[in-house]
């Protein structure tokens, strides 16, 4: 018996949809539930919890559907984020988005009215027509208007989540398929486990072939790692290629850790020499997109590509690539190294060694550059840096969630990273407001301490969900470079009309504001650091205490510069600035 009307199922022989829905979850091993819950999908929520799937519930759906995105990213199963419909079905649906162009496998659960009803512009509460709105922006979209329809919809979610590139997935859950009632045992035969849900896909052999010839021609060949090889778990295949026949590598900022930064392969310092002087790149899991200048300009124009990617449509966007391997990357790795075995490299002798001597010289460039910072007072982002990077290289598996201009891009350079999936930021859309949420994620997901450094107005747009980092007792330590400002504390109001003369200039926040406060209101360990010592010092102990913890670090108001490193990106900018 199968019924839509206002009644209660009568345990435990009825259950309801949102109880299937619990279920499906659970039997394909998707444990952890984020989101934010209201009408329809409270009672959902609570069924989760009495069957043991985790529910981490938040403050802005946003921030849930970063944690889900970068839960998904971290264990390489979909992590799933519940809204309620309407605006709450949005605020997801951002996140959702930037999932999917960032390749994070998630799967988005929407509350929402009875379509019909939507259609005739008779919505009960808040219609909205949500599988439209959301198609664009994932991979798949399904819609249950019914029970039955929820475990079949799940296993699907998950599967198109997964496979070749991941990404967003949208289940629009109207209404009445939460409220159905259906017979348990009924209900207990939709159930199933949806086999090689994660099924890799091989490359074929003639790419490969043609990838190792090239390769193994190469003049100053180098690897190129994307935070997709991160994703992949390729650091034994990449590490494989890089020390037996001693290639640099260059990681795309989350794919920091992959390989180490500091090894001596490592080329993190000479990025424009690989670009202008390699005659052979071998692209692991990276777009060559606009973080890329999309492989031409700054790059060498005689350059030969190799890219291994999942997604064939990645291949030839912006350059020809001259060998392109479409496959599973470690499956295609392997495939890659097996073609390799006895052949030999015919690599120039000195081609390392002058990227070696660079390096050496950079590096030497760049401590110099810190410890000379390290005195300013007021602090600046690289006297910060100086007092945190010992901290968090001394402690490798930590977990660090990066966000803002000038704080992410100071951050990113100044960190090394000798783990691989250890570094969250604001990926390929570089936005801000994924730092509470992806902290939140990474904790939840690993277990692991997470340390997030956070401009502070990056912080604004997440701070509130510092209360969930709270109530879930996350060993989550947030730093806050406080100066004052998008980009800095020094913009300047050009008005001259007496009604708005007055007003904050565009950039301006609040340099004064004491962000440690907010940890006094939800309880966490709270700290104002004015000195390097200071900083040092709070860091050390909120990290020891495995618990929630922020650290306002007050930095000077001139401290950073409009747009961090991506300034060039302004067009006609007002205030000058040198890069
Ligand atoms: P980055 O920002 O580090 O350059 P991108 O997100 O731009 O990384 O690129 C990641 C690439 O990795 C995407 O093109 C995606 O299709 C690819 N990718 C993700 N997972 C896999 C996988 N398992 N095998 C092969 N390629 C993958
Ligand atoms: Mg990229």
């Amino acid at each position: 018996m199968t019924t839509t009307a206002n009644t209660k199922p009568e345990f435990p022989n009825q259950v309801t949809g949102m109880y299937i829905l619990a279920r499906a979850l659970k039997r394909v091993g998707l444990d952890t539930v984020y989101g934010l819950v209201g009408i329809p999908v409270t009672e959902a929520a609570y069924a989760m919890q009495k069957i043991g799937v985790k529910f981490v519930g938040f403050r802005f759906e946003q921030q849930a559907g970063m944690a889900a995105a970068t839960h998904g990213y971290l264990t390489r199963k979909p992590g799933v984020l519940l809204t309620v419909s309407s605006l709450g079905f949005m605020n997801g649906l951002t996140a959702t988005a930037n999932a999917t162009v960032n390749c994070y496998p998630m799967i988005q659960i929407s509350g929402a009215s009875d379509p019909t009803m939507v259609d005739m512009n008779m919505g009960t509460y808040e219609q909205l027509d949500q599988l439209n709105t959301a198609r664009p922006l994932v991979k798949a979209a399904f819609r249950c208007s019914h029970a039955r329809d929820i475990p079949s919809a799940v296993a699907r979610a998950y599967r198109a989540a997964v496979s070749g590139r991941p990404g967003g997935v949208y289940i629009d859950m109207t209404t009445p398929a939460l409220a159905e009632i259906m017979d348990a045992d009924e209900a207990e035969k939709l159930f199933y486990e949806p086999v090689d849900v994660y099924s890799p896909v091989a490359p074929n052999s003639a790419a490969v072939d043609r990838a190792v010839e090239i390769l193994t021609s190469a003049k100053r060949p180098a690897i190129l790692i994307g935070k997709g090889a991160a994703y992949a778990r390729a650091e034994n295949q990449i590490k494989t290629l890089v020390e037996k026949y001693n290639i640099p590598y260059l990681p795309m900022s989350m794919a920091k850790g992959v390989m180490p930064d500091n090894g001596p392969l490592s080329a993190l310092s000479c990025r424009s020499d690989i670009m202008k002087k390699a005659d052979v790149v071998l692209i692991a899991g990276a777009r060559l997109n606009w973080m890329l200048s999309f492989g031409r300009g700054k790059w060498n124009p005689d350059m030969k590509f190799i890219q291994l990617d999942a997604e064939p449509q990645e291949i030839d966007v912006n350059v020809p690539i001259a060998a392109p391997v479409v496959g599973d990357l470690c499956m295609s790795l392997d495939a890659i190294l097996a073609g390799m075995e006895g052949k030999k490299m015919q690599a120039d002798p000195d081609w390392v060694s002058s990227l070696q001597a660079e390096t050496k010289v950079k590096n030497a460039k760049f401590a110099a550059r810190l410890a000379e910072a390290a005195p300013a007072q007021p602090m600046n982002h690289w006297s910060a840096l100086s007092a945190i990077k010992p901290i968090i290289e001394a402690n490798p598996d930590i977990i660090l969630v990066n966000e803002g201009a000038n704080t992410l891009d100071d951050t990113r350079d100044a960190i090394d990273m000798v783990l691989p999936r250890h570094r969250i930021d604001c990926a390929t859309w570089a936005i801000m407001g994924m730092g509470m949420g992806s902290a939140v994620g990474a904790a939840v997901a690993t277990g692991k301490s997470v340390v997030a450094i956070e401009g502070d107005s990056a912080f604004g747009f997440s701070g509130m969900d510092f209360a969930t980092i709270c109530r879930f007792k996350l060993p989550v330590t947030v730093v806050i470079f406080n100066n004052g400002g998008i980009y800095n504390n020094i913009g300047v109001n050009p008005s001259t009309d007496p009604a708005i003369e007055h007003d904050p200039a565009p950039t301006t926040l609040d340099l004064n504001a004491r962000y440690d406060k907010i940890g006094e209101a939800f309880g966490a360990a709270s700290y104002y650091a004015t000195t390097t010592a200071g900083l040092s010092a709070a860091l050390k102990e909120a990290i020891a205490s495995k618990a929630p913890a922020i650290i306002d670090v007050q930095l000077a108001a001139d401290a950073g510069k409009e747009s961090g490193h991506i300034g060039y990106l302004n067009p006609t900018p007002l205030i000058n600035y040198t890069v």
